[in-house]
């Protein structure tokens, strides 16, 4: 894989999303970072230090198979290919049981989260299968492995991006193509705070009593310590790891 790498992250004006690219950036890297807002995106670029020759935004729903196309289109256009593509968009939801939730806003979930991961895969996909090579890194969740009471859209939304990494690192191994997962928890960004909120409202001393409670290494995780794991998926010290689902949750999952 050429030096620098073409890195493409959707959800790129988020918590996780901008550490990924500060990660790469630092590498030295070339970073196209993709979300839904011109003005989110300008405040990302401003976070990691200011216009760069190495920092690309587009603005894109990827939910809508136009917006894929255009963003997969562009870079290549500009850039030739893509190296690594953090597919990494989501939303968390309204905290709501099932019997209480909007079937508008399950769906709404599931396009975000699941079909917008499903149509990076298959532009992108393309495009790293006429290159021969890439590497995939979607954006799992703990919430791919359990329930969650008050989440179902969620819940379901990340066990299918599990079932996709698996079956899309199976469908592009002969091209060339790697395909793994980060499922982070508890990590400190703006998603963790809307969930606190939906679930607690201002009491968030007791919602995070709670959830330290139940993080062995005792605290949150931060946004850069998923962006290292994406990175070392990314790197080729990876090259036999394909259809991986990398637990980023301060030990969560072991217990
Ligand atoms: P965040 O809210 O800071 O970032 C999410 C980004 O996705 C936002 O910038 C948002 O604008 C973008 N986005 C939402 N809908 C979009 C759409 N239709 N098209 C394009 N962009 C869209 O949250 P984050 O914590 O950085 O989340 C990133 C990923 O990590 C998500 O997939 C999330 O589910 C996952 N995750 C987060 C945690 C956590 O604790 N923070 C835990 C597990 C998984």
């Amino acid at each position: 894989m050429a030096d620098p790498r073409i890195v493409l992250i959707t959800g790129g004006a988020g918590g996780i999303g901008i550490a990924t690219a500060q990660t790469f950036l630092d590498r030295g890297d070339q970073v196209i970072l993709v979300d839904l807002k011109e003005e989110a995106l300008e405040k990302a670029v401003q976070t990691l230090g200011g216009a760069s020759d190495r920092l690309d935004t587009l603005v894109a729903d990827v939910t809508k198979e136009e917006d894929v196309e255009n963003y997969v289109r562009t870079t290549v256009q500009k850039h030739g290919r893509i190296d690594v593509f953090h597919n990494n968009a989501g939303i968390a939801g309204p905290n709501s049981p099932m019997t209480e939730l909007d079937a508008s806003m399950f769906r709404t979930i599931l396009e975000i989260n699941t079909t917008g991961v499903f149509l990076g895969m298959k532009h992108v996909g393309r495009q790293m299968t006429e290159q021969g090579e890439g590497v995939i890194i979607n954006t799992a969740s703990n919430a791919a492995y359990i329930g969650s009471a008050g989440m179902a859209g969620y819940i379901a939304s990340k066990h299918a991006v599990a079932g996709l990494t698996k079956t899309g690192a199976l469908e592009l191994a002969a091209a060339g193509v790697r395909v793994n997962a980060v499922a982070p928890a508890a990590i400190d960004t703006t998603m963790l705070s809307e969930i606190q909120q939906n679930a607690t409202g201002d009491d968030e001393e007791a919602f995070k009593a709670a959830l330290h409670a139940g993080i062995p290494v005792g605290r949150y995780g931060r946004a850069d310590e998923v962006a290292n794991v994406v990175v070392f998926l990314a790197s080729p010290e990876a090259s036999f790891v394909t259809g991986s689902i990398y637990n980023v949750d301060g030990g969560m999952q072991a217990d």
